[in-house]
């Protein structure tokens, strides 16, 4: 029999947290022929969100927990949710009700019977998210979608069910700045979309202020995009191209018309051509560092979605991917 974990992480979620609980496993107990484990992941929280875990954990051999020593982040606690979790199947849902579970058992469907290797949520609509911040995450995943070429849409969130060969190739990229949306879409896999419209978290406060909303989307533009780094590039050639313009203008006025320029015009354009320079080495630096940076996250050079049963042993080996288990209809 199959079996699902369901993880999920939680910070300061003592008023919402049971009745996640109880709405939750009476919609997955429903779902024939399946095992499932919750695993919750306290990270850091100062309410008694801790002390209702434990206690549900007493009550309910189903459930699991661990507790972060202090607040990591969403993003920590998702990571260790999907390495403590032993199911086939692994799904991450907010504490808050605002992934609805009664998605779960079509979720189950498309990955256990319809081939897909995940099934995502994309929440339609942002009510209960406020004007601006609405504004400002619509505005934020064109830039990032438009510098990292990636598939990060509005939308689309942490709320998916993925088989066991994504979760190991979720697993297998450890780098320590993470951002989950874009590693989804970074390991690829075979994606069915199910739409569900937003609502207000059932009870408690959102975790995110502005800052913390800044500081997310700086992160998962460094995480997916150098770009940043091409801006000297730019700028760089555009400052060259106007000193040489402004130069040759000078020139042209001297020696054919003999009508001077003055010496403040050639010294404020050969300053324009220095720091036109100084910008295209700063951009050549900027190139050797993204790719150190990128480098450095060790990320997977490819990821095998299936193969046969002969080449498995070796590669999984290697890249710690389960073997397919899925069978394609
Ligand atoms: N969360 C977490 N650590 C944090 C912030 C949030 O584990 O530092 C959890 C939180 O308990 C919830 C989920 O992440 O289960 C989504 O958080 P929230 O509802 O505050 O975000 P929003 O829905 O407003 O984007
Ligand atoms: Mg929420």
């Amino acid at each position: 029999m199959n079996k699902l974990s369901i993880i999920v992480p939680c910070y300061n979620e003592e008023e919402v947290i049971s009745l996640f609980y109880r709405e939750t496993s009476a919609i997955v107990t429903e779902i024939e022929d399946l095992n499932y484990e919750f695993v919750f992941i306290d990270d850091g929280s100062k309410d008694h969100t801790l002390d209702i875990l434990k206690l549900l954990c007493y009550q309910d051999k189903n459930c699991h927990y661990i507790s972060f020593s202090r607040n990591f982040g969403k993003e920590a606690a998702m990571y260790a949710g999907l390495k403590q979790a032993s199911g086939d199947y692994c799904v991450i849902m907010d504490a808050d009700l605002q992934h609805p579970p009664k998605l779960l058992p079509a979720m189950y469907h498309a990955v256990s019977q319809e081939g897909y290797d995940c099934c995502a949520g994309k929440r339609m609509g942002r009510e209960g998210d406020g004007a601006l911040r609405g504004l400002l995450s619509r505005s934020f995943y064109k830039v990032i979608q438009r510098m990292t070429h990636m598939d990060m849409s509005d939308g689309a969130g942490d709320f998916r069910m993925m088989n066991r060969s994504m979760v190991n190739a979720i697993l297998s990229m450890k780098e320590y700045n993470r951002y989950t949306k874009g590693i989804f879409s970074f390991v690829g896999f075979e994606t069915k979309w199910v739409e569900f419209h937003n609502v207000e978290r059932a009870a408690g406060k959102s975790k995110w202020n502005l800052k913390s909303l800044f500081v997310y989307a700086f992160d998962g533009i460094l995480s997916f995009s150098t770009v940043p780094l091409k801006l000297p590039g730019i700028l760089g050639s555009l400052l060259l191209l106007l000193s040489c313009i402004l130069g040759g203008f000078g020139l042209v006025q001297q020696v054919f018309f003999h009508h001077s320029v003055g010496t403040a015009y050639f010294v404020s354009t050969i300053l324009l051509f220095l720091s036109s320079l100084q910008m295209l080495m700063l951009f050549i630096l900027g190139e050797y560092l993204s790719r150190d940076y990128m480098e450095n996250k060790n990320r997977p050079i490819y990821i095998i979605r299936e193969q046969d049963s002969q080449t498995v042993k070796e590669s999984s080996r290697i890249y710690d991917i389960a073997p397919a288990r899925r069978s394609v209809i």
